[in-house]
This record gives C-alpha cells, structure tokens and sequence, in this order.
C-alpha cells in the first residue's frame, strides 16, 4: 500500500451537526481509551485460568458467580447483586469411550468421543451394537424399521459453503439437539453425533441433547470430525461397523445458582434500562472462553470504561451475566419473569458469539426500531463495527422479547468461532486480545448511545 493511500481520509458521509460531532468525539475517546488501557484481555484470562470451567450447578458455576460479582465491586459499579436461579446439574462422567469392535467384541480402535449434555449414561457395560449412518432426518424416517438395535450415527458434515458460520451451524445443529429422540422413535439404542464444528480435528464438540418425554432416552455421544470421517470410510467398505459405547454420566436434583447484575446509573431517567448481557455457564469442556467468558467481560469492560471516562448517560445501563445458556436457558428465563414495577426494559444487547473482531449489530425488533438505531452506524465505523442490519439478537435474552423489550445482537467475525465452540479448545489462547478488546468498546459504544437517546 502506498502512503498516499495510508494518509487519504476514508471517504463517508460524516455527519456535521454539533451533537453528532459531541457523540463522535465520545465514541472516539471510547474506542482509544479501550485500545489504550483496556482490561478485557487480563480480566478474561484471569477469568478462565483461576475459574475454568462452568457448567450450570458445578463448583465451578458458584466460584464464577463469586468471581464475576467481585470484579463489579473492584470497579465500583453500583446495584451489584445476584438474583437466585434454579439450574439443572449434569455431570460429565469419569468414563466415556467408544471403540470399534470386532464381532467377538474386541477392541480395534478407540474413537474420540464426548457425553452430549443432559445425556443419559449407558450401562456399566456399555452398548455395543452397529452402526447405522445417517445423514439427515428425512433418510432416518425412510430406514424405519432398520434402526431398531442400532447405533445412529448421524453424519451431516458442517456447510462450509455458508459465509457466516451461524447459519451453517444452525443447518446442522439439529442432529445434536433433536437426533436422540429422532432415533429413539425407531428403537436405536444409542447416537453418536459427528461434531458440529466446520472444521476436521480431533475434538468431540458438546452441547445438549434433547430428550422427548415421550420416548425412550438413548444414551448420546459426541464424536471428533476426524473421527466420524474415518467411520464412513469404514462403512463404505465393511459390511458392518460394531461399535462400544460407555459413559457414566449423571443427572442429580436441580441446583442453586444466580444472575450476577451491576449498573452504571443514569443521570437522568435511572429506571429506563439498557441492558448489556452475556452468560457465565460455560460447557465442562476447555475455559468457556469465547462461550461465554468473552460475553461476560464484555459487559463488565464496557460499563468500565464509561465508568473511567466519567461518561454517566442519562438511562442506566445494567450488566446481566446469566445464569445456565448452555443446557437449560433458566437464567434468562428467570430474569424475565421477575416483575420489575419501577422500572422499563427500553434494549437489551447480549454479546454471545466469541470474542472476536466485531462487525456490527443485529437488531430483532421494528422497522422503525431499526430505522432508529441503524443511522448510529457513523459512530462505530473507524473501527469497523457498522453492520447495523435486522436479525436475532440472543437467546439469554430471548425470554424479554415476548415483554416488548427491544432485543440486539452484538455481531462479530464468524470464522472462528465453531472452531473453539464446546470443545477443550475453547481456551483463552484462542482469544485475540485486541478482538475481545474491540467487542468491548463497540458494545459500550452501543449501550451508551441507547442510554443516552432512548429509543
Ligand atoms: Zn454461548
């Protein structure tokens, strides 16, 4: 690049009123504070190396809740408190493994496996029994009564071809979430799900599976994408795949947890709420550091800041880290059933896709809700954040939309994300510093201009 070009301005139709050239001179002094002395990064690893792990109802779950909460009061933020939550409690068993088996059931190969959330365990034993592949649910239907005694094993590969990995994800997701029941309606004694990341390694991806009350549970198991490519080789020449699957995996009685909440009140209209939100479970596998540890320290980083700056706008901006995402959503749902009289729920913002570069905003709500917010697009554009467009927000705060809440996504790269998602990979040496950094200072950006304007 020449320096010529380094050195023109970037051709954009900057507003000239007085108060838009106050909002962008703010918005400035966010953004260069935050690449200055911004905290996301250390708070984060300090988050994921002396806490780790956090699924709902775990010691871990309580030790990030603490930990969460104290790093409000550190800052001074006010209203800090939590509010009760039931959540259910899974725990991970110390035994799960799959081999492929000779017909007298002796080992050939060990496979890479992970319990699905909320699984069911197998019997001491194990289930040994063949594998059926399939890929979607269509074909499952048309092999009827082939599945009885079978495993499943469900074999959608990711569709790479999608720009934004979210969708492609959402293609392929319900094999994890729904393939249990799926088969179970046939008589399959068991599932093995290839993971639902796009990219081929040697990690089974988690995430829950859901049970339908009426069926039969069957126990249901993660496999690396290596491996589920390695099984449909096999199948393709063997006329049968036996495989033996063992987990001793546990569901206990629901267990207490919380919604951690800290504000920055407003000056103005202090029961007019902006919320920013993320959730502190995380899946039992790696930190829970773009999933979502890099939520959480956005929401605290973004109400930092304006706190450091002296930046109080005239609504309050409330900080929610939910309680439970991963396998029950009860933290969001719980949050939005408390009756809060005194007080409006004008937006909420969750940030829950990583902690990568952010790119925008995704707003789920009017055309006229958009219209209001889209023209703000002027103030994230030096650092590339000015995709304001219609879409979802998120799921912890899913539960305000039926309230009338406006609801927004933060919106950022994608590439990665899947990469790390419910995997032991999901590390804080996966995240960028200067990324997570930027998601924080677009989010506080964000929720000072709606503070600020109301909508
Ligand atoms: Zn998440």
């Amino acid at each position: 690049m020449s320096l010529l070009l380094v050195l023109a301005p970037i051709a954009s139709s900057q507003p000239t009123d007085s108060l838009q050239i106050a909002y962008i001179a703010t918005a400035k002094q966010i953004l260069t504070y935050g690449l200055s002395d911004g905290k996301a990064y250390p708070m984060l690893r300090e988050f994921c190396t002396t806490i780790g792990n956090r699924l709902s109802g775990s010691v871990g779950d309580a030790r990030g809740i603490d930990w969460l909460k104290k790093k409000m009061e550190q800052y001074n933020f006010e209203n800090v408190r939590l509010e009760p939550v039931t959540v259910p409690k899974w725990v991970r068993g110390t035994t799960e493994t799959a081999f492929i088996v000779d017909r007298n059931g002796k080992k050939i190969r060990s496979l890479r496996v992970a319990s699905l959330g909320m699984s069911i365990p197998t019997p001491t034993k194990g289930v040994t029994a063949e594998i059926l592949e399939v890929i979607t649910f269509k074909q499952l239907d048309s092999l009827g009564p082939l599945v009885k005694g079978k495993i499943v094993f469900f074999n959608r590969a990711f569709d790479r071809t999608i720009f934004n990995t979210f969708p492609g994800y959402g293609a392929t997701v319900d094999q994890r979430s729904s393939g249990a029941a799926r088969a179970a309606a046939y008589g399959a004694v068991a599932v093995l799900v290839r993971s639902v990341t796009p990219v081929i390694d040697d990690h089974p991806h988690t995430g829950t599976v859901n049970y339908t009350d009426s069926l039969q549970k069957i126990p249901a198991a993660a496999v690396s994408t290596r491996d589920a490519e390695v099984l449909s080789e096999m199948l393709k020449s063997e006329k049968a795949v036996r495989i033996r699957l063992t987990m001793n995996c546990h569901t206990f009685p629901d267990a207490a947890s919380a919604n951690v909440i800290g504000e920055l009140r407003g000056s103005e209209r202090p029961n007019e709420i902006i919320l920013i939100g993320g959730h502190h479970d995380s899946w039992d596998k790696g930190q829970g550091a773009h999933d979502d540890g890099a939520g959480c320290i956005h929401v605290i980083e973004a109400i930092r800041i304006l706190k450091e700056l002296n930046i109080r706008p005239r609504r309050t901006i409330r900080a929610v880290m939910f309680a439970n995402e991963e396998n029950g959503l009860r933290g969001g749902k719980a949050y939005a059933a408390v009756e809060r009289p005194n007080e409006i729920h004008l937006a909420a913002i969750e940030s829950d896709v990583g902690g990568f570069a952010p790119t925008g905003f995704t707003v789920q709500g009017t055309k006229d809700q958009l219209n209001r917010i889209a023209p703000w697009s002027y103030l994230f554009t030096p650092m590339e954040a000015d995709r304001i467009t219609n879409g979802g927000s998120g799921a912890d705060i899913s539960p305000l939309v039926d309230k009338g809440v406006l609801t927004i996504g933060l919106r950022e790269r994608t590439e990665r994300y899947f990469e790390y998602h419910h995997a032991e990979t999901d590390v804080i040496g996966g995240v960028n510093e200067r990324e997570l950094q930027l998601g924080a200072c677009a989010l506080a950006i964000m929720a000072w201009i709606l503070a600020e304007e109301g909508i």
